[in-house]
């Protein structure tokens, strides 16, 4: 079974889509999303273009807001507190990496938690880990629903999550731990890693070295989730070989065209969820 969140992703921003005409026809109001985009960053460009052209897609109103990269901390600060007391903004995200002279920790703390559609604060972190209700992390969560898409019930399976950042390999073991499989987490320093990722009934592999897991990494009839995007001469490859892998597992995820559309559509997703909150 090949996960194709290409099409997924374009169910979610029809039911996005519809609810929001539906809103818009009740309250009048729609959902506005406020990227900050900080520097000429190629990468950041492109995700930040693709976020607006999909927000516009299903009616939110998304708005980019671009600074030089000699902006000062205080000045980005400012706009953030600015966006955080906008009725009109529900959602606000800053586009990483910065440049090295702004503090991430002091932006993503400055963000309004009930705004924070990238689910980076820490009071949204928090609640997450500690199982209450948390605006959770864009790509995680489209990792799960691609998971489910598998496998409905989750409980007791043993997952591997391949990579701890903050952004994925942390956030999505807590979703598994919440859907109670029974989560390892590896990372750069784990030894054994092929044996590690040899028991996983689920394996997530966020890491971003191409083509890490091979066919004998993995477990028969086992899900495997690829996070991965590396640039690989002119073709962008995941961190899994998904030509070996995918003769042997149960469902795969493929790059591009897995995990990467869900993470927009979880992002649209988020941004409607933020809205509504502020319309009760
Ligand atoms: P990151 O912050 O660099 O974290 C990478 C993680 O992988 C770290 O925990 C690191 O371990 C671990 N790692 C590195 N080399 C390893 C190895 N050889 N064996 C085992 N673990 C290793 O990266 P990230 O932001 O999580 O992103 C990971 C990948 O996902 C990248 O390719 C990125 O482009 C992609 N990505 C895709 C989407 C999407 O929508 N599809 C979204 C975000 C990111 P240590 O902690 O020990 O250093």
């Amino acid at each position: 079974m090949i996960l194709d969140g290409k099409n997924e992703a374009q169910k979610i921003r029809e039911e996005i889509k519809k609810e929001i005409t539906i809103l818009k026809s009740k309250k009048n109001k729609i959902p506005g999303l406020s990227v900050i985009l900080i520097g000429d960053y190629a990468p950041s460009q492109i995700y930040v273009k693709n976020k607006e052209k999909s927000s516009k897609e299903v009616g939110i109103n998304s708005q980019i807001i671009k600074y030089p990269k000699e902006v000062s901390e205080r000045d980005v600060l400012k706009k953030i507190n600015e966006l955080n007391k906008n009725q009109n903004v529900s959602g606000i995200l800053v586009q990483l990496p910065l440049p090295a002279h702004i503090d991430k920790e002091k932006i993503i703390n400055a963000i309004d938690y009930f705004k924070d559609v990238d689910g980076f604060n820490p009071i949204n972190v928090g609640n997450l880990a500690s199982g209450y209700k948390s605006i959770i992390p864009c790509t995680p969560l489209g990792c799960l629903m691609l998971i489910k898409k598998a496998e409905k019930n989750l409980s007791g399976k043993h997952a591997v999550v391949v990579g701890r950042s903050n952004l994925n390999g942390k956030p999505m073991a807590q979703l598994l731990l919440k859907e109670n499989c029974t989560v390892t987490i590896v990372h750069s320093k784990t030894k054994n890693l092929k044996i590690e990722c040899q028991r996983a009934d689920i394996l997530v592999v966020a890491v971003g070295v191409a083509n890490l897991i091979k066919a004998d990494w993995v477990k028969n009839d086992s899900i495997v989730i690829d996070v991965g995007i590396n640039k690989v001469g002119n073709k962008i490859v995941g961190d899994v070989s998904f030509d070996e892998v995918k003769k042997k597992v149960k469902a795969i995820t493929p790059v591009p065209g897995g995990v990467g559309p869900m993470t927009i559509a979880c992002l649209l997703k988020n941004t409607l969820d933020c809205f509504k909150v502020h319309l009760t």
